[in-house]
């Protein structure tokens, strides 16, 4: 679409030191909000780091003052109408399909299907999460194997003031004990970076100085270890996840989630509740949450 307006030709920034690939999600001026082309992009970049032999450790963090406001509801990059020819999940282009049908295919290929993707790949995953980690932005630190905080991070998905179940990678229970799980839920609010490493989100928290040292000292300790044992050990904790149910539940919750969309398409003419990128930002900041959070 020539109309849509792009920050950065390079919405995520891919090096590599030592046996470490730093993928950097590159949309600071827009709080790192997800659209197409950056989730492409990381898809991209993941599968460049997967097969470079001397990559064993991908870290994942956000250029500016926030891991991820979101997925993007309402900047002038914001490109859903776009066709994507190079798709990763075997679904069909979701442009010009009518009523449900758009969000339902668009969201089983970049959401849902890429996340579980990326939750699945072969080498260990790290999210390095400062600032605002909301909606959207929870789906890329939870499809990673460890979470580093910075003391200054925080976690919601307020999405639940669009009528929706929670985002579309609905991990929610699996990252949290369900009844914490409703609470994120049903309040909105923020979790900080301690709360969450005490309900056993994260791994560790850190003072924001030392969050990148941090982050590469633990990525070089896994480095050690060889390559197919991390592997298969990622295989297997991963197995075990799916045996209690996480991926039959995602399936689930999925549809709910749409179930979701489409009433708010019904009722208000708009799949996210009648909520926008402006709206969100109001509501959320009475209850203290950052903007851009998407369904
Ligand atoms: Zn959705």
């Amino acid at each position: 679409m020539s109309d849509i307006h792009y920050e950065t030709d390079t919405p995520v920034l891919y090096e590599t030191r030592g046996a470490i690939a730093w993928l950097t999600l590159n949309r600071p001026g827009f709080a790192n909000s997800q659209n197409s082309q950056m989730t492409y992009a990381i898809d991209e970049c993941l599968q460049r780091a997967v097969n470079d032999d001397a990559v064993k450790v991908i870290v994942l963090r956000g250029a500016g003052k926030h891991f991820s406001g979101g997925h993007d509801i309402g900047t002038p990059g914001r490109d859903v109408a776009k066709s994507w020819p190079d798709r990763r999940t075997l679904w069909y282009d979701h442009v010009n399909k009518p009523g449900a049908e758009l969000a339902y295919v668009r969201e089983q290929e970049v959401y849902l299907g890429m996340c579980r993707r990326w939750r699945e790949l072969p080498k260990p995953t790290i999210a390095m999460v400062h600032g605002a980690c909301i909606a959207g932005g929870l789906m890329l630190a939870w499809v990673c194997d460890l979470i580093v905080a910075a003391d200054d991070a925080y976690f919601a998905d307020p999405v639940v003031r669009m009528g929706i179940p929670g985002v579309e990678y609905f991990a929610h229970p699996y990252e949290l004990n369900p009844r914490i799980a409703k609470e994120f839920l049903f309040t909105g609010e923020r979790m900080g970076a301690e709360r969450a490493f005490q309900m056993g989100m994260v791994n560790r928290v850190v003072p924001r100085a030392e969050l990148e040292s941090s982050t590469t000292a633990l990525a070089e300790r896994i480095a050690e270890m060889p390559r197919l044992g991390l592997a298969l050990t990622k295989q297997a904790i991963n197995h075990v996840e799916d045996l209690q149910g996480k991926r039959a539940a995602m399936d689930a919750v999925f549809h709910m989630h749409h179930f979701a969309h489409a009433q708010g398409q019904l009722t208000v003419g708009n799949n996210l509740g009648g909520m926008d990128a402006k709206s969100m930002a109001a509501a959320n900041k009475a209850g203290e949450t950052e903007p851009k959070g998407e369904g």
